[in-house]
């Protein structure tokens, strides 16, 4: 747990809707330090994994995830909500904790083979993070490390990415 980047994370009650505990990470993006730290933490966590590329799920994986790729001196690919992504694409349908949705990824966005990590802000029920595993490895890629700044993890979302190694800096038991 990094007690220092907590304190920048915000749970704003019901949003989207009733019941849900929103943690909003827009507080740390406005401290250049707390980037720093959480992009170095969550870089240094990736260095074993060795990838090649980092996988950042639209939007909120787009804040951070293309600063982990720099910091490795990978290049980074956007995994994207439906009507966004122009070339040909693959696609996989999911369940989130306050609804469903789609993801595409660019079929020629990953090479056969390559290892990946696949980046998002928040780990809930993990339902988001598996279906972009599921997409990374329809295009040939392994994914060798799934990595989030924030983790629920009174919502179990490791139990759906069990075939993943899986990273967080931030827990909350509740
Ligand atoms: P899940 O598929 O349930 O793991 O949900 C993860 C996705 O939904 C991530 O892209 C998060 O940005 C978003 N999300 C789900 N629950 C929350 C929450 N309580 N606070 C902030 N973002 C959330």
């Amino acid at each position: 747990m990094n007690h220092s980047l907590t304190s920048y994370i915000h749970t704003v009650p019901d949003f989207p809707k009733a019941g849900i505990q929103f943690k909003d990470i827009t507080p740390l993006l406005k401290h250049p330090e707390a980037v720093r730290e959480a992009v170095r933490a969550l870089t240094e966590l990736a260095r074993a994994a060795r990838v090649q590329k980092v996988v950042a799920i639209e939007a909120r994986g787009f804040w951070l995830g293309p600063l982990i790729a720099d910091r490795l001196s990978v290049g980074w690919v956007p995994i994207r909500k439906p009507g966004k992504l122009p070339a040909p694409t693959n696609s996989v349908s999911y369940e989130l904790e306050y609804g469903a949705d789609q993801l595409f990824i660019h079929q020629d966005a990953i090479e056969p083979g390559e290892v990946v990590l696949v980046h998002d802000d928040l780990l809930a029920t993990g339902g988001t993070a598996r279906a972009a595993c599921q997409l990374v490895e329809a295009c040939g890629g392994t994914v060798a490390q799934v990595s989030f700044l924030v983790e629920l993890a009174f919502l179990s979302g490791r139990d759906r990415l069990k075939s993943y190694p899986v990273r967080s800096l931030i827990s909350y038991d509740q």
